[in-house]
């Protein structure tokens, strides 16, 4: 077994859509960045990518290159779960906080749920989701998301130098 951690903070601008987990948002603001912003998909995709010690977000998809400018993050999140794949693992379960003074995650958060347990190949019930206000943190124009992930071996090592050959 392996477990990831990922951690991505991205602040609201006015103006742009909203993306959290995948779907899209009704919102008077979006969260800027480089890529669509989603800093629950990036959370994620660094979660996996840190579970089996691969190069992190930022090296696999630097700001720096246009490519990414304006990028769907699900194409972040399918490479990481590519690697995750290829090392032998599979996706046990994913537990997220998002932490956001606004929208109001709750009427959101089975969609989201339902998306990101999708992408990620698993059933609804190992995607948790909880929602929480940044009380005296000040961060009330950001949105930040904290993912802890747990990997299982889905072949065994023997299968995997086979497939080497
Ligand atoms: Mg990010």
């Amino acid at each position: 077994m392996r477990i990831g951690y990922g951690f991505d903070s991205h602040e609201f601008c006015p103006g742009i859509p909203l993306k959290i987990g995948g779907v899209a948002i009704a919102h008077d603001k979006g969260l800027g960045g480089h890529s669509d912003g989603d800093v629950l998909l990036h959370a994620i995709t660094d979660a996996l990518l840190g579970a089996i010690a691969a190069p992190d977000i930022g090296v696999l998809f630097p700001p720096s290159d246009p490519k990414w400018k304006g990028a769907d993050s699900v194409i972040f999140l399918r490479e990481a779960l590519k690697r995750v794949r290829d090392a032998g693992y599979g996706v046990a379960n994913v537990d997220a906080s998002l932490i956001l003074a606004a929208p109001k995650i709750g009427p959101h958060a089975a969609p989201i749920r339902a998306r990101v347990a999708e992408l990620l190949g698993v059933a609804g019930d190992c995607v948790g989701l909880k929602a929480k206000t940044p009380e005296g943190l000040g961060t009330e124009n950001a949105a930040i998301a904290h993912v802890v992930v747990l990997l299982e071996r889905s072949r065994s090592k023997t299968d995997r130098r086979k497939k080497s050959h």
